[in-house]
């Protein structure tokens, strides 16, 4: 497929803007959207991919948690939301597409409430705990341009961005 949108890194500041809601004048361009974000997110690999990632300001998120031999479980959530949240946490290790090989334990509520709508407008509504609350949160986090990293420490954070700064260094990331 030569239609895979590039996935925007830090420090693009496309990264740091507030997504806003998709509405009904969007829907032809996220039925479009969609399927190529989740190719760009099976080819990078990885698990969850945000519209704001590929540069789009929507509130689009894309996800699939199957695990490697399983078949895919494509999820397209338009306009989700962390509905509730518990006040018990868990640390989990996370990484990011927009920092490629930078990982870092984050402590997160361990459940959420999330509410979202299907590409045909159905309302959905979960709790969920382990892998696919941190997925959430974490994505939900991207449409209000929030990185895992402002979760860590400021000395952790800044271990973390230079790490990454080094790693990018003479790559040619076209
Ligand atoms: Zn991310």
């Amino acid at each position: 497929m030569d239609d895979i949108p590039p996935i925007l890194l830090v420090p693009d500041p496309r990264l740091r803007k507030k997504a806003r809601t998709v509405t009904a004048a969007d829907v032809d361009q996220v039925r479009a959207l969609a399927p190529r974000m989740l190719a760009a997110m099976y080819a990078a690999p990885g698990i969850g991919l945000a519209a704001p990632q590929v540069g789009h300001g929507l509130r689009l998120v894309v996800m699939d948690l199957a695990r490697e031999g399983e078949p895919r479980q494509p999820m397209v959530l338009v306009n989700p939301e962390i509905v509730a949240a518990s006040r018990e946490t868990a640390i989990r290790e996370e990484g990011c597409l927009s920092l490629p090989g930078q990982y870092a334990d984050v402590e997160r509520p361990m459940r959420v409430k999330a509410r979202w709508e299907t590409l045909d407008g159905a309302r959905r509504e979960i709790e969920a705990e382990g892998l696919l609350a941190v997925c959430l949160q974490h994505e939900v986090d991207h449409l209000n341009g929030v990185l895992f990293t402002d979760h860590l420490s400021p000395l952790k954070r800044n271990m973390l961005l230079r790490r990454l700064a080094k790693d990018l260094k003479g790559k040619c990331r076209a």
